[in-house]
């Protein structure tokens, strides 16, 4: 199959189609989430989910917004302070959200995941942590630990071994840690130093520890790097071998992020220089026997991921590649997205106003929106194209018992455009992602993607 081979790192293409634009963790992506959708709504998805012949399994997602010092390339939805009491606080709010919530779904659904993001999930501290999962597990019924995935991202700053001890102990059987670059001049300009020792450290206790799965973030693009002191990184971060390695583009955007506005723009590498740095990342990691999964994800061989990339056992949600199929995920906490039944839905990210409807007994939604037929088919078809880099009209419209081949006739145009590079194969019925055009999968699957602007290519 052709997601068996690597991708081909080709700088000119990059240069040509490489764009912003959306990582379809989600289809249709969060912009297109309308504050119409409200608490009544959610509460309808979650009864329809109930209707299911078999029981669908949960994934939980826990948003921890804060960060004790800001990150300046930081796109993320967080709170800086210095202020631990605010952990417990946070932390009471989010139990009560769950009190809220979890009464909603049928007590025979059972969590096969649980993901703490952020901000820095670890602000919280390891007797919170152990308090909230204490009283999630009593909420919800969760599955055999033996299959359970329990993961967390850790700020390594601010951990050691004593704390990964105790993460395991809670059950914790995943971590994944930031890194983006241990160069200090890139630190210095980007606001995080973080040595790669403190950093080795925890990686070197969390497989002492048996943890199954250790993911190292990394960023490309930021101010002051160079393939020289990038290359570096890579090296170290290769040598720590974790199982799984993620390189994420950094997308300059001052205006949306105030962070970023302490980034001096004149540091930044060139677009040239940029692309440069991921093609570095790419060889590296592949002669390293990393294997890509796709959008920014590479994985050890007989990690999940791979196995399940190959075996075509991929799947995609708002926390990236998953090997779960088929569960609702319930996101809690500030700026959560929950996608329940044919339904999303958004918690405030303003943290005051998720407070005050947590505090007021409502359940916190922001925005959301009921998928439609349309959006249904097309979030299937970006969804596999995105997890096996080949969509099968015919089997994608038997599975939604419709005619999805009109789906491919209106994107031929831009479709051809990419196939004249090299990136994609379309035939009568079916579309394949090249080697070539595996770095550039999200500019193949904007391609049916409703909502965008109409017809570049
Ligand atoms: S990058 Fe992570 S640690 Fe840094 S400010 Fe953003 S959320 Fe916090």
């Amino acid at each position: 199959m052709s997601h068996a081979a690597s991708p081909r790192f080709d700088a000119e293409l990059l240069a040509r189609h490489d764009r912003p634009g959306p990582r379809y963790t989600s289809y249709p992506t969060a912009p297109q989430f309308s504050p119409d959708f409200g608490e009544g709504d959610l509460r309808a998805a979650i009864a329809r989910s109930n209707e299911e012949p078999l029981p669908r399994a949960l994934s939980l997602y826990v948003h921890v917004p804060f960060c004790t010092s800001p990150c300046f390339y930081c796109g993320c939805n967080r709170v800086i302070t210095r202020d631990l009491v605010r952990g417990p606080a946070y932390r009471r709010r989010l139990e009560r959200e769950v009190d809220l919530i979890a009464p909603l779904f049928d007590a025979d659904r059972e969590v096969v995941q649980l993901h703490f993001g952020g901000g820095t999930p670890n602000f919280l501290g390891n007797d919170e942590i152990a308090a909230f999962v204490g009283q999630l597990r009593s909420r919800f019924r969760f599955g055999d630990v033996r299959h359970a995935d329990l993961s967390i991202e850790i700020d390594p700053r601010h951990a050691d071994a004593a704390t990964l001890r105790g993460l395991r102990g809670i059950g914790f059987n995943r971590i994944s840690l930031g890194v983006q670059d241990f160069d200090p001049v890139v630190q210095q300009a980007v606001n995080r130093l973080q040595g790669e020792p403190e950093t080795r450290a925890v990686v070197e206790a969390a497989r002492a520890l048996g943890m199954r799965s250790i993911n190292l973030d990394l960023i490309y693009g930021l101010p002051r790097q160079t393939a020289e002191g990038f290359g570096r990184t890579l090296d170290q971060v290769i040598a720590m071998r974790p199982d799984r390695i993620a390189v994420y583009a950094y997308a300059h955007l001052p205006q949306m992020f105030r962070a970023q506005q302490r980034i001096d723009p004149s540091e930044l590498p060139t677009p040239a220089d940029k692309i440069a740095l991921l093609g570095l990342a790419v060889e590296r990691l592949l002669a390293a026997g990393y294997v890509y999964i796709g959008m920014d994800h590479f994985a050890l061989p007989f990690d999940e991921l791979a196995v399940a990339r190959r075996k075509g056992g991929l799947h995609r949600n708002f926390m990236g590649y998953t090997t779960h199929a088929d569960t609702d995920l319930v996101g809690i906490g500030a700026s959560a997205i929950s996608r329940i039944a044919d339904a999303y839905a958004q918690n405030p990210r303003d943290l005051p106003d998720w407070e005050a409807a947590v505090d007021a007994g409502r359940l916190p939604v922001w925005r959301g929106l009921v998928l439609g037929e349309d959006d249904l088919l097309r979030a299937d078809l970006i969804q596999e194209l995105m997890c096996d880099g080949e969509v099968d009209f015919v089997e994608l419209g038997r599975r939604h018992g419709v005619d999805a081949l009109g789906l491919l006739r209106e994107a031929a145009p831009k479709l051809d455009a990419l196939a004249r590079d090299g990136m994609v194969q379309r035939n009568v019925d079916t579309v394949r992602v090249t080697d070539r055009g595996r770095l550039l999968m999200r500019v193949v699957a904007a391609c049916f993607d409703r909502y965008l602007a109409p017809a570049t290519a």
